[in-house]
């Protein structure tokens, strides 16, 4: 148990409910490898309360805290500045304190693209990506792509719509690399043999669903690499039919650190342990 002293700073995780985070145990874990005195503790918030607690703490020795469901969007209200890709991708789940000022940012895709970038050995500038899903998570990361110099990122959603909004707002915020593909099986295939990456960011595969894939495995090439940004399995079924046909693979738990690794790093300013955050993660999933 760290030492907590009236020079401690302090980072929060304001969400609710919040009982199956990791993120506690990963940051204090990380704090102590490095002897730093912080300490990283959940907040359990309703919506009404959430502005009240945000002033708070504004006023209190905490560097920053994570926001997770459900208050990722009405959170851009309470804070005095919002980095300008958290604003395109309207939600924040990270937030510096700095003499009361706070400011909010967005690095769910920052580690989806570090995970990526680790795990496959690409770099995303001017790659061509087929996005399965268009939710909170695409949003991320498709925005964060975009921002970082993506040729094409197609966009493909069980609700249709869903995906056509996002294009629209990648291509008029960002740049004009987005389209939708329609769930039909020839126009998905050809634009999935465009793609450098495929990414699931469909909760398909995920526990107690585990036997099934967001897309039929005969329309996966056996050159792209496959992103699962689901976590639990650890190998979903779709890295492993991918694996099979001799795609590189990239698991979804990489994202969950390097999120929290691009937070750590912002509150502190010290290099994130990255191989410790991952030893607690996997040490908890079991
Ligand atoms: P979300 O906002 O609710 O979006 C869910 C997406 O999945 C939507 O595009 C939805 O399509 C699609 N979907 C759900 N069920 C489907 C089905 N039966 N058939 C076809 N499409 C379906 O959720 P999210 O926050 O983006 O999270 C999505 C997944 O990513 C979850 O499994 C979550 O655990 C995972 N995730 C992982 C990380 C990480 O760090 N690795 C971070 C965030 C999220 P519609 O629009 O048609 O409903």
């Amino acid at each position: 148990m760290p030492v907590v002293d009236v020079n401690t700073k302090l980072v929060g995780l304001l969400g609710n409910p919040l009982g199956h985070s990791f993120s506690p145990a990963m940051h204090n874990k990380a704090f102590e490898t490095l002897g730093l005195n912080y300490f990283y503790l959940p907040i359990e918030v309703t919506a009404d309360d959430l502005p009240t607690v945000a002033a708070g703490i504004a006023k209190m020795n905490f560097a920053g805290y994570n926001i997770t469901i459900p208050h990722k969007i009405r959170i851009m209200d309470c804070l005095d500045a919002i980095d300008p890709l958290a604003q395109a991708i309207g939600a924040v789940n990270t937030v510096v304190l700095e003499k009361g000022h706070a400011t909010g940012y967005n690095t769910d895709g920052e580690g989806f693209v570090r995970s990526l970038e680790a795990e496959s050995g690409m770099t995303v500038d001017g790659k061509r990506y087929f996005i399965l899903g268009s939710g909170g998570a695409a949003r991320a990361i498709a925005m964060t792509l975009a921002f970082k110099g993506a040729q094409k990122i197609f966009l493909c959603n069980r609700t249709e719509q869903k995906a056509h909004d996002l294009a629209v707002e990648i291509n008029t915020k960002v740049s004009p690399c987005s389209e939708v593909v329609p769930r039909d099986p020839a126009r998905m295939a050809s634009a999935v043999q465009q793609a450098d990456v495929l990414i699931n960011t469909t909760s398909i595969g995920m526990h107690p669903e585990e036997d099934r894939i967001p897309i039929e495995s005969d329309l996966i090439p056996a050159g792209v690499i496959v992103s699962d940004i689901v976590y639990n399995p650890a190998r979903t079924k779709l890295l492993q039919v991918a694996e099979a046909k001799g795609c590189k693979t990239v698991p979804g738990l990489g994202m969950l650190v390097y999120q929290g690794t691009e937070g750590f790093r912002k509150w502190t300013e010290a290099e994130p342990p990255v191989e410790v955050m991952f030893e607690v993660v996997r040490a908890l999933k079991g």
